[in-house]
């Protein structure tokens, strides 16, 4: 772990731009399961594709249902020490920026402004319609949702599907963030995987194209990943035992 520590120190310490891109196991240790662990959320419930969301009353259902449910389950989540390092090392100037996947809203929360954090998989904060793109708050859903007995609500402006702003598989990536990452991994010296199984495309083409354009690979991960064999560094141990000695620092 130490020696983990001290080459991750090193290689932040050489890199002009450097870059992190997180997945669902930086916080894991706030309390939020990821998807592919033993006991994820995998295990218990398959996502819902976006055709089935769109095509299926019973599938929004079924998605609002979940929703609310993570809400009374991780709504109080706090960020972890992974959060807190990136965070601090941001504001040393030691960290360009971070690319997430995650939707918990806790890179935010722990104080990475908007202009340095890209949530590749949307926000699960919010709602939008699918059809007319009206936004809607969590709360405008929820309170319709038990009013009706547990049926999605539908946009009040068109009729369309209402769908929190994440991203589902099958549904297309929003362009600006893309391109936004892209940008981010071109210019990356030092690119820095957190807790990511790298399986789920495109967000995890990014450590390959960084890789290709030159920047030296970390891979900070309890599982194997695909990519270990490409990476300059790859460390098994707990993401917060890693990164917490880098939250307190400069
Ligand atoms: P994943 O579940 O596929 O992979 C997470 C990886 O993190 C695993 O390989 C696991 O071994 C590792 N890990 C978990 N806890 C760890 C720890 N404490 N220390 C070290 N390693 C740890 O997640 P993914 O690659 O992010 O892909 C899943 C998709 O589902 C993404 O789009 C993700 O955003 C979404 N998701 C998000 C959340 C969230 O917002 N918190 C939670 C679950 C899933």
């Amino acid at each position: 772990l130490k020696g983990a520590q001290a080459r991750l120190g090193e290689l932040l310490d050489n890199a002009r731009h450097a870059v992190a891109f997180t997945g669902a196991g930086i916080s894991t240790e706030c309390g939020i399961p990821d998807f592919r662990s033993p006991g994820g959320l995998w295990s218990q419930n398959k996502p819902i594709p976006y055709d089935v969301f769109v095509s299926h009353k019973a599938a929004r259902n079924e998605a609002w249902r979940r929703r609310f449910a993570m809400e009374e389950a991780f709504g109080g989540a706090q960020p972890g020490r992974g959060h807190r390092a990136l965070a601090r090392l941001l504001s040393a100037g030691r960290l360009a920026g971070v690319i997430t996947q995650n939707i918990d809203g806790l890179h935010q929360a722990s104080g990475v402004p908007d202009a340095h954090l890209v949530e590749l998989h949307g926000n699960g904060t919010y709602a939008t319609c699918l059809e007319c793109g009206q936004r809607y708050e969590l709360s405008w859903v929820r309170e319709r949702f038990e009013a009706a007995g547990g049926l999605a609500p539908d946009c009040a402006a068109c009729g369309g599907p209402v769908k929190s702003a994440t991203i589902s598989f099958g549904q297309a990536m929003p362009e600006r963030e893309m391109a936004r990452a892209a940008a981010l991994t071109r210019a990356a010296d030092l690119f820095i995987v957190i807790g990511s199984s790298l399986v789920v495309f495109p967000a995890a083409g990014f450590p390959l194209e960084a890789k290709r354009a030159g920047a030296k690979l970390v891979i900070l991960n309890r599982e194997p990943t695909d990519f270990d064999d490409i990476a300059d560094m790859v460390s098994r141990s707990e993401i917060g035992d890693v990164l917490g000695p880098f939250a307190d620092q400069a």
